[in-house]
């Protein structure tokens, strides 16, 4: 695609990324079957090549209005057109950069301005985030059905495994996961001392940076990003192996820090170190596999009540991370039987905060992921995010975890545990 960048913005690092973005897209259009929004709206400026096209022309210094903003506002993020475009356009990085400049030419109203501080602050502090969630739940059964359904139950801790093996990881506990479910890091850690691997949580370590760095605050997203790496990289130093994720939407995030910070001169190098060590939890538990299979092995699996287990696989993990087929072979090999699940490639809707600041089109589109979920008649949904784990409960008959759960409890019992 030819561009002609505005003077003001071509010369700076930011200009020269987009421009090269820009250049790589053909217009061939291969993208716009992949895209959720285009799907249900019909609008080839709700498609990844209109909002390519809407991005070129800001740059090009034509007037933005609010309703750019809108097109813009409307992306998942989902990265589903980069897995379909043939020509390799880096759409997430393009849009990321075309929304913090679209926020400085158009701005946002007081209330939206609002909402957004308020989601940044509840959602990255674990402390807050904990404090209402308790809350809700204390009061969930006065509220009325259709509220309890958007106040997930309590879940109590199960045990940290306290051996000290000569070899070690680090974990990213994340901002809201130790509240909503704290047994999933839990159930990593157990899985990984089985495996001889001690699972460790590095003090000062928070949110990734993810909400902040996509609700186009993005200095603030890129300082939360800074203090993790201050965290974590003594640890390295020290031995630790890797920087385990569990929640596929902060994996995705903490792997690109090195993008994200190499124009900082004090954090570059730091910075890509960090996203060389981090693994997705089913990254680090395929390398294990040896240790994980005798685990199984030596189990006498009976046959399970709930095994049909229909796998979602998130965005950020498919698309963003680019795994595939990697946690379906685990369950798999742990006895479970997968069952297939139509355009495993779409969106479920949660997209960080999208199911809250797009609620309408995020409630279509997990309607349609519940029912292409369930039409195999599975007896769960396993995933892999925090996000869309407490999204698809919101609408599935059947009950939601993290595959990770499943597979401890598989290796701890035999056979799945009801809850
Ligand atoms: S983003 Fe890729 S698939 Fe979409 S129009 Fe551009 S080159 Fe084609
Ligand atoms: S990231 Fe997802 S929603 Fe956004 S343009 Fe690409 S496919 Fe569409």
């Amino acid at each position: 695609m030819q561009t002609d960048i505005d003077a003001s913005i071509r010369n700076t690092p930011e200009g020269r990324e987009v421009e090269a973005i820009l250049r790589t897209c053909t217009h061939c259009g291969f993208c716009l079957t992949a895209c959720p929004t285009y799907q249900l709206l019909g609008d080839e400026l709700d498609s990844p090549r209109g909002r390519i096209y809407l991005i070129k022309q800001m740059l090009e210094g034509e007037p933005v209005t609010g309703k750019t903003q809108q097109h813009l506002d409307r992306c998942l993020t989902c990265r589903s057109c980069e897995t379909t475009c043939p020509s390799g356009v880096q759409y997430g990085h393009l849009v990321d950069i075309g929304r913090g400049i679209i926020e400085r030419k158009v701005g946002r109203s007081p209330m939206q301005s609002l909402q957004r501080a308020v989601l940044r602050s509840v959602l990255t502090s674990p402390g807050i985030f904990g404090g209402l969630l308790k809350m809700g739940q204390f009061m969930r059964p006065a509220l009325p059905a259709a509220l309890q359904r958007t106040v997930p139950p309590a879940r109590n801790a199960t045990a940290w495994p306290q051996a000290h093996h000569s070899r070690s990881m680090l974990v990213l506990d994340g901002c809201v996961q130790p509240a909503l479910e704290p047994n999933i890091n839990a159930a990593a850690a157990r899985l990984l001392d089985k495996v001889g691997i001690t699972l460790i949580r590095a003090r000062n370590a928070g949110c990734c940076g993810a909400v902040s760095y996509h609700l186009n605050a993005q200095q603030e997203g890129l300082d939360h990003m800074r203090r993790n790496i201050d965290a974590w990289l003594p640890h390295l130093d020290q031995g630790a192996e890797a920087i385990v994720m569990t929640a596929s939407g902060c994996g995705v995030t903490v792997k690109e820090y090195g993008h994200l910070l190499k124009h900082d001169p004090g954090y570059a190098d730091k910075a890509a170190r960090i996203s060389a060590a981090t693994r997705d939890i089913s990254e680090v538990l395929l390398a294990e596999k040896v240790g994980l299979q005798k685990l199984l092995h030596n189990k006498d699996i009976p046959d399970a009540h709930c095994e049909k287990v229909a796998f979602h696989s998130p965005c950020t993990l498919q698309h963003g991370q680019k795994i595939t087929g990697v946690i379906e072979t685990l369950l798999a090999s742990a006895g479970f039987e997968l069952v297939p699940a139509p355009d495993r490639h779409l969106c479920c809707g949660s997209a960080g905060t999208y199911s809250i600041l797009q609620s309408e089109l995020s409630q279509l589109l997990l309607k349609n992921k519940v029912n292409a979920l369930e039409s195999g008649t599975p007896d769960m949904i396993a995933t892999a995010n925090i996000g869309c784990l407490m999204h698809l409960q919101g609408g599935a008959t059947v009950p939601v975890r993290h595959w990770v759960e499943l597979l401890d409890e598989r290796v701890e019992h035999g056979s799945m545990e009801g809850r």
